[in-house]
Formats: structure tokens, C-alpha cells, sequence
């Protein structure tokens, strides 16, 4: 005979964060039971006051007012470095969200309202503890549960709760990678980490130096170009950017020291500069996991020890969301976030044979290594988004349609690096134009959403 008290105990599942990948998993959770499903008891573990992530400005850097490392690595004036139309969630349009359509790249405060239209209306906040970080997770193999201990910052109280599964969902791009190079300790202006960086007006009529040759050298330098600074040097290790840069803008060889007020290259050449942002990554960081649940991967497309990019292969009760280095976001992470939650409610069976998830990481690793370039790169992340949604109910949506925004958006670029955001896409869920933007993004100096949105 069944116990009654056995079968009313629900699951229970925690999730650690509350930024786009924990917000998505929150939403499918929530969409099942607006089906009709049971699903389990949900906890989510938010170390921030509110939730959006990395969406959630905050001008502070280092610790923040509980004495908490700053998860925040946006700056004052982020547009969005890709089309809006790559990341539009499927169950939830921007049409949708505002009302009418809108430009392509909108700035970070469009972009937060967007993130938070979705979940307020799903009406999962209450399921969210706010300034509540997680401090250790802790697998028993005996009960096979997990106990998560986490801490209420505002009683300043630490406690344990047990839970059927994990989902960790805290972000690869807040703990810096931070190089030391001979001279730092001399030089005379500021050294900072991308991380840190805040205020591009802080740059205005200064001579800065970049070091790196990614997302965050193009955009902090593009930012601090915009507002007005006096030249921008970026030094790379492996190859320039190679964009069409301003007359002020130059991209020289790997960095080799720097005295008091000058940095010297490996061409021989040197330039003196009044300050030094290192753009120089990101590390995957989970001081609250232990050896055998923590992940340890580079940042890249097929992240290591992850079957179906998601279910740790080692004990696969624990999934990360969003670990992938990106070109789709947030609705790869909603493509994810719907298959763990299937995962979870038994909808989808994950292979008891480890051998079998091992098989389908080193595939995946293979795959993406055979591609040649960054169309290639697109390709497989849209099919891998594409692999995932067929497996559940998420709403299908045209991705190779998503793919051509991203390629349409690197011809942009290459046509013009301080202009491909004046360029404007269809949207791939509503079949709309998206209206080029009122002002040329060099001149749109104040971003707020109502600046944006105004006809
Ligand atoms: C500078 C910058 C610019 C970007 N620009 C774009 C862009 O234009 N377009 C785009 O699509 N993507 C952009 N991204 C990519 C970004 O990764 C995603 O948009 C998105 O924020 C990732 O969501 P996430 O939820 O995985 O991680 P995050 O946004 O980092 O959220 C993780 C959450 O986990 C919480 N957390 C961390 N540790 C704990 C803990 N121990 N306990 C409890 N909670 C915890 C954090 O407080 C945070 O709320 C950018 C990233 C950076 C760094």
C-alpha cells in the first residue's frame, strides 16, 4: 500500500541564482504548472537584493554593502553587443513587452525591463530568496540528496536545506582573470579590470590602454571612445580584432611592461598612457561547490563534463544552465532551463550508463572543434538550441532565422564598428521589422529607456 504521507512529499529542487538563466528555469518550472502539472517545491537562492544578473547595474565594485564579492560586470552605458533579435524569447516577444516593436540593440535598461516583463508576469518572485547567497552544496550519497547551505544576509543567519536536485545558474562573467604584468606596480594611473569598469566619462580626454581582443576590448573601447577619451591603444596576444577603427584607435602587439607613465610592446613600439583596463576574461567560479559537483571548464560552446550541455555527467540530479560561452543567451538558456526541467519531472530519461554522458561531452567537444570560424561557431550553438527545444514544449521558433540576424550583425560590424547599431533586424518569433533607432548609437549619449523607446 502506498503511504500517504510518502506520495503528498513533493520534490524539491533549489536554484542557485536569479539572473536570465535562473529567471528562464523559474519560468519553465512555472509554465508546467500553468499546464496543469505538478511540478516540485522550488527554491531559488539570489545573493543580489533583485534579480536580472549581470542585468542588475550597480555602480559598485568590490564588495557590495554585505560585504559580498560585486556580481555585477556591466557598465553604465551597455547597449547590447548583439541583435535583440538573437536573443528574443520565444514565449515572450519585445512586442509583447513594450507594446509595439523596437530598435535592435537596445540599451541595458531596455533590456532589464525586457527580462523582468516575462517573470513578473509569470509571477515567480515569491519563489526567490534575495540577498541569500549559497555558501556550500553537499551530495550524500546515502540519501541521495543534497543539503544546500545558504546564507540570509539581512539576519546575517546561515542554514541547511535538503533538496532532490540542484540547478546552478550563477554566471561565468563575474570573477575576473587578472594578469600581472611587469611595471604594474609602478605605473601611475589606474589599472582595472573590465569587471570594474563603470563610467566611460571617467576616460573622457584620456589616453587609455586595452589589453585583449574580445567582446569587452571592442565594447569598453568603443564605450570610452564614444564618450570622448583621447585615444585608445588595445594590445593583443594572438591576433587584432582587425575592425575598421577610428583615426584615435590602435590595435599593437602583446604588452610586454610598463613603468611610471608608459606601456612598452613586443614590436619594440611604446605609448603613454593615463590608464589600463584589463579585458582579459572571465573564470568559472563556484567557491560554494565541492570537488566532485564543481565545474571546471574553459569558456567554450561544448563546456566539459556536461551531458546535453546541462546534466553534470558525474551525478547527473545537479545541472548547470548557461555555463556555455555565448552567442545565443537568453533564449539558449530558456532552450536549456525547459529541458532540465523535464529532466527533473521525469519527462525526459538521462542515461543511467556514464559512459554514455561521457560519450555525448566528447562529441559535442569534437563537433565544435571541427568548425572553422564563427559562422561555424553560430551554426552549432543554433543547433544545439534547436536539439534542446525539440525535446520539449518550449515554443519552437525559426533559429536558423536567428542565426542570420547574428551573421547579418558580424557583416554590420565589419562594415563599420561604431555604426552596426544603427542597423535593425526582423524578429524571428513575430515576423516584424524592427525600426532603425531615432539616433546613430556615437550620438545617443544618454540611454535611458525612455530615450530609447520615444518615437
Ligand atoms: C559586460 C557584459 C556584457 C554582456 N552583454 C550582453 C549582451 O549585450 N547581450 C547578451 O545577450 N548577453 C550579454 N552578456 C552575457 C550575459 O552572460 C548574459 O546576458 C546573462 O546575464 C547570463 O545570465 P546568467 O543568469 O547565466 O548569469 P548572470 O547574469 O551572471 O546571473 C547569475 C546570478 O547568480 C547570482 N549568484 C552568483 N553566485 C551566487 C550564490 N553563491 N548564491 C546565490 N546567487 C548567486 C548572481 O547574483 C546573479 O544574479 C554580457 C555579459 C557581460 C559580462
Amino acid at each position: 500500500m502506498t503511504n500517504r504521507t510518502e506520495t503528498a512529499v513533493k520534490k524539491r529542487v533549489a536554484i542557485i541564482g536569479a539572473g536570465p538563466s535562473g529567471l528562464a528555469q523559474l519560468r519553465a518550472f512555472q509554465s508546467a504548472a500553468a499546464k496543469g502539472a505538478e511540478i516540485p517545491e522550488i527554491v531559488c537562492f539570489e545573493k543580489q537584493a533583485n534579480w536580472g544578473g549581470l542585468w542588475n547595474y550597480t555602480w559598485r565594485t568590490g564588495l557590495d554593502e554585505h560585504g559580498e564579492p560585486v556580481h555585477g560586470s556591466m557598465y553604465r552605458y551597455l547597449w547590447s553587443n548583439g541583435p535583440k533579435e538573437g536573443l528574443e524569447f520565444a514565449d515572450y516577444s519585445f512586442e509583447e513587452h513594450f507594446g509595439k516593436q523596437i530598435a535592435s540593440y537596445p540599451p541595458r535598461a531596455v533590456l532589464f525591463d525586457y527580462i523582468q516583463g516575462r517573470v513578473e508576469k509569470a509571477g515567480v518572485r515569491d519563489w526567490i530568496r534575495f540577498c541569500t547567497p549559497v555558501r556550500f552544496v553537499k551530495y550524500d550519497e546515502a540519501s541521495g540528496k543534497f543539503t544546500v547551505t545558504a546564507h540570509d544576509l539581512k539576519k546575517d543567519s546561515m542554514y541547511d536545506e535538503v533538496f532532490d536536485n540542484v540547478i546552478v545558474c550563477s554566471g561565468h562573467f563575474s570573477t575576473p582573470n587578472v594578469p600581472e604584468y611587469p611595471g604594474f606596480a609602478q605605473f601611475g594611473g589606474r589599472v582595472l579590470h573590465a569587471h570594474d569598469f563603470r563610467d566611460a566619462m571617467e576616460f573622457n580626454g584620456k589616453d587609455i590602454l586595452i589589453l585583449g581582443s574580445s567582446y569587452s576590448a571592442e565594447d569598453i573601447g568603443s564605450q570610452c571612445w564614444k564618450y570622448g577619451a583621447k585615444s585608445i591603444t588595445v594590445a593583443y596576444r594572438n591576433a587584432p580584432m582587425g575592425f575598421n577603427w577610428p583615426d584615435n584607435w590602435k590595435e599593437v602587439p602583446a604588452l610586454v611592461r610598463v613603468d611610471e607613465t608608459t606601456a612598452y610592446f613586443s614590436d619594440g613600439t611604446s605609448k603613454k598612457v593615463d590608464a589600463i583596463i584589463l579585458c582579459t576574461g572571465y573564470k568559472h567560479h563556484f567557491p560554494y561547490l565541492p570537488d566532485d559537483l564543481r565545474l571546471k571548464t574553459a569558456n567554450r560552446l561544448a563546456a566539459a563534463d556536461l551531458y546535453k550541455g546541462v546534466a553534470w555527467v558525474h551525478n547527473p540530479k545537479l545541472f548547470y544552465v548557461g555555463m556555455q560561452d555565448q552567442w545565443f543567451t537568453f533564449n539558449m538558456f530558456d532552450a536549456q532551463a525547459w529541458w532540465v526541467r523535464d529532466a527533473i519531472m521525469g519527462r525526459i530519461e538521462i542515461p543511467k550508463d556514464k559512459a554514455v554522458l561521457l560519450a555525448d561531452v566528447a562529441r559535442r567537444v569534437a563537433e565544435e572543434d571541427a568548425g572553422a570560424d564563427a559562422h561555424d561557431a553560430i551554426h552549432y550553438q543554433g543547433d544545439y538550441v534547436k536539439e534542446l527545444i525539440a525535446e520539449t514544449d518550449y515554443p519552437s521558433f525559426d533559429v536558423d532565422g536567428a542565426c542570420e540576424a547574428f551573421f547579418e550583425w558580424k557583416e554590420h560590424k565589419k562594415k563599420g564598428i561604431m555604426t552596426f547599431r544603427d542597423n535593425a533586424y526582423r524578429s524571428v518569433i513575430t515576423g516584424t521589422m524592427a525600426p532603425v533607432h531615432h539616433t546613430p548609437w556615437k550620438d545617443a549619449l544618454e540611454d535611458s529607456m525612455e530615450a530609447y523607446l520615444k518615437n
